[in-house]
């Protein structure tokens, strides 16, 4: 693509909807992003946390309430959003039913005047590109959902956009297209490089689609990271609960060296190191613990008695009782391993190195 992709900035934004019985609705409520170009950043959260709001106040739909947007360097809260030079892909596809494929990817194109050899020239190639080649005399309805959705993504890309934005685009698909279309469309950003904000309220695309994720909740962001530190290092125990399953648990500091803190965790000492941490000896911390950072054995660290035992084809997905908690427990390759059952008593053991200690806010 011959266009440069841009940054985005958003800086203190704000969104108050009415609402329709007289009672505001702060939807967002005081963000702050900076996206490099050519970044896929994801905005991920529970439904209602205000993750559309954001994208069409960046896309021109909505107006904020207050905070700025820029894309590259120019200020964009003014402009309409045909001025923006960004494009959406839409949960609903939002295809024009009338038209064949070729005349809605190319649509965008004619209203811009363009020279019907070089429209052809692009659409051709996009349409190529979603591996949706030949299909131009189609109607829309003639298509899968999988289909009908990389048309809209050709429609975005053909305008060769400096930002790419998704809101849901997949939510439509059954469980198996989701992940494959989850990847075509990894792999087209990174061949156009564009910089692209993508919303869904599913932690598995977040995950794999993006170089940084962005957590809200409520309107406001709770942590702005990489896949692997969301997950590894949750900055609260909303993040730990949103992304994966996570065991939290309320535990006492018992020592605090100024460089090391020391935990206890179901009766085992757990050393951290939280250098000029604050945290008092009998303080309470809580403590993520990841199903797959626990295992059980005959003998081991705690005693437990299984609560349930499922088998899940990849894993042999347990609930143990240790010092009356309910902890989930995940086994991967469960066939090389020994099954417990219900009702019997073993002992559960720590990976200490995967525990988080979630940070204490001031
Ligand atoms: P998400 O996309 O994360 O599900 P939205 O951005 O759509 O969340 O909505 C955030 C909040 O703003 C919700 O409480 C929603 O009900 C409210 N909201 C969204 N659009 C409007 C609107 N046009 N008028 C009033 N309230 C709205
Ligand atoms: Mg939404």
């Amino acid at each position: 693509m011959a266009k440069e992709s841009a940054s985005v900035r958003i800086e203190h934004l704000k969104k108050v909807y009415p609402g329709i019985d007289g009672k505001p609705v702060e939807a967002v409520k005081e963000v702050d992003l900076h996206i490099e170009p050519g970044q896929f950043i994801t905005l991920l959260g529970p439904s209602g946390c205000g993750k559309t709001t954001i994208l069409r106040m960046v896309a021109g739909f909505e107006i904020p309430t207050a905070g700025d947007i820029y894309i590259g360097d120019t200020r964009v809260n003014s402009l309409t959003p045909d001025k923006r030079d960004t494009a959406m892909v839409f949960q609903s596809y939002a295809l024009f039913p009338h038209l064949n494929l070729f005349d809605n990817v190319a649509y965008g194109l004619k209203i811009k005047k363009l020279p019907k050899a070089e429209i052809k020239q692009k659409v051709d190639s996009i349409m190529a590109m979603v591996g949706l080649e030949g299909f131009g005399n189609r109607a829309p309805n003639q298509l899968s959902g999988g289909q009908q959705q990389r048309v809209a993504l050709a429609r975005a890309l053909v305008m060769e956009p400096s930002v790419l934005l998704f809101d849901e685009p997949l939510s439509n698909l059954d469980a198996k297209l989701r992940v494959y279309m989850r990847n075509e469309i990894h792999k087209i950003q990174r061949k156009v490089g564009i910089t692209s904000i993508y919303v869904t309220h599913d932690q598995s695309e977040a995950m794999s689609l993006s170089d940084r994720v962005i957590i809200m909740n409520s309107g406001h962001v709770e942590q702005i990271g990489t896949p692997l530190e969301v997950y590894t290092t949750p900055a609260s125990e909303f993040v730990a609960d949103f992304i994966g399953i996570a065991n939290i648990l309320p535990c006492k500091v018992t020592e605090n060296t100024g460089r090391n803190v020391t935990i206890d965790v179901l009766g085992v000492p757990c050393t951290k190191k939280a250098e000029g941490s604050r945290l008092q000896p009998g303080g309470e911390v809580k403590i993520v613990a990841r199903p797959e950072s626990l295992s059980l054995g005959r003998t081991g660290d705690i005693p437990c008695k299984v609560v349930s035992s499922i088998f899940m084809g990849e894993s042999q997905d347990y609930v143990v009782n240790a010092c009356g908690k309910d902890l989930k427990v995940k086994v991967y390759n469960p066939l090389i391993h020994e099954t417990y059952h219900e009702g019997e008593d073993i002992f559960l053991s720590l990976q200490k190195d995967s525990l988080h200690m979630i940070p204490k806010k001031d």
